[in-house]
């Protein structure tokens, strides 16, 4: 990793990840680890014309602290001043940027009861700012290397190697290792468009998906879905970068549709904690059986979070054959895991996944078969040996994946 990589790999989040336009706002989230490298995303913030760049600290140690100590009823109180903070970015619709770098581990043995029940309860005083701020805003969530995160995905190396090894994997996936990382992303959006273009023109009705290791399994599609990948664009019509990097075109399926039986090929890391080789079956939509052979609780809890937990909110399509994939790393972190190969998402579905999703209601959404719920947790399914089928509305099968990876 050379310090001019990092100067790029800072500026391609200011202006393909967020897009920070003249005069914006950017809120960041950053922990701890990496003060040196969020102040280059600071200064290429304000060079891309940001009016005020703010900056929220964290420190994993200190949330478990809080997670630990603090009781049920201060956890599940949302004070009047973070009302204030929420109703501020509703009312100046700031950049938001999370650069992640935590410990995966850092929050075991905190009580997942009690902050279960506190997700329970601040959801729905958070739920009404979000829903006012929904694809309106540009945000993005890129990473930076941790000490705790480096030495869990490189056990043997000394600390300082371990970090500068997961630097080089950060740098690479994220297409930030080259002599123009814009550029490179501009290529990548168009690659991505392509490919969404093309599914979107057979108007599938539903996917089936096998695989050797007992994936069996069919999900529907809504009428009104579409696929999307890399930036997308916000109602404030400006195109941004979501997550960097993203390999992965994506839609809402149909909630409540869907028949079978997934097993996961990579373990799960969610709120702290990691489920591993574990399958879900679905009968009509919904999950009916989940098996673990770690974490098997915490899956049964996650799933049972709330109606909409129980059913799907994202089917993802990423060829086996990825940058991510091909680092033969497993990052313990969503946001590159997620990216390795095919995944589902139980829980909460996204809007903009329906075309011309600004024209509808909350209600509209939930009759075409958007999930709601809580939670919105991606779960890896693809194998070297996977195959979709897309199934169209005639009944016409147009194979989408042989053998893992794109068959178009
Ligand atoms: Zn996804």
């Amino acid at each position: 990793m050379t310090q001019q990589q990092l100067q790029n790999y800072a500026k391609l989040i200011a202006v393909k990840g967020l897009n920070v336009q003249d005069g914006q706002e950017v809120w960041i989230n950053a922990e701890l680890d990496q003060p040196e490298f969020v102040t280059m995303v600071v200064e290429e913030c304000y060079k891309a014309g940001a009016a005020k760049v703010v900056v929220d600290w964290s420190h994993q140690p200190v949330s478990k602290l809080n997670a630990t100590y603090r009781s049920l009823e201060t956890i599940s109180a949302v004070a009047e001043w973070e009302k204030a903070k929420m109703q501020y970015q509703v009312d100046k619709i700031p950049c938001r940027l999370h650069i992640e770098s935590s410990d995966p581990d850092g929050m075991k043995g905190i009580d997942q009861e009690k902050m279960r029940k506190a997700s329970l309860a601040t959801y729905p005083i958070i739920k009404p700012y979000r829903d006012q701020l929904e694809n309106k805003y540009q945000w993005c969530i890129v990473a930076v290397p941790g000490k705790a995160w480096a030495k869990k995905i490189f056990p043997d190396l000394p600390v300082e190697d371990a970090m500068e090894k997961l630097w080089d994997a950060i740098l690479m996936t994220a297409r930030a290792d080259g002599e123009d990382p814009c550029k490179a992303w501009d290529e990548h959006n168009e690659n991505l468009k392509k490919r969404c273009d093309y599914i979107n023109s057979l108007h599938l009705a539903s996917l089936e998906y096998r695989s050797s290791n007992g994936t069996d399994f069919k999900v529907g599609l809504i009428d009104e879905g579409r696929f999307c990948g890399g930036g997308e664009t916000s109602l404030q019509s400006i195109f941004f970068n979501p997550n960097i990097p993203s390999e992965e075109i994506f839609t809402s399926p149909k909630a409540g549709v869907a028949e079978g039986i997934v097993y996961s090929t990579k373990p799960l890391s969610y709120r702290g904690e990691l489920i591993e080789n574990f399958s879900v079956r679905f009968e009509n939509g919904k999950v009916v059986e989940v098996k673990a052979e770690k974490g098997e609780e915490l899956l049964k809890q996650m799933v049972s979070m709330d109606e909409g937990a129980s059913m799907l909110g994202e089917c993802a399509l990423i060829a086996y054959d990825s940058p991510i994939n091909n680092t033969g790393i497993l990052f313990f972190n969503t946001l590159f895991d997620e990216n390795a190969s095919c995944h589902l998402a139980l829980g909460r579905g996204f809007h903009d996944c329906i075309t011309d999703f600004e024209k509808y209601t909350q209600e509209d959404f939930t009759k075409m078969g958007v999930n709601e719920s809580m939670i919105h947790v991606d779960f890896m399914i693809g194998s070297e040996d996977m195959e979709i089928v897309g199934v169209q509305k005639d009944g016409t099968r147009v194979q989408l994946f042989k053998n893992g990876n794109w068959a178009f």
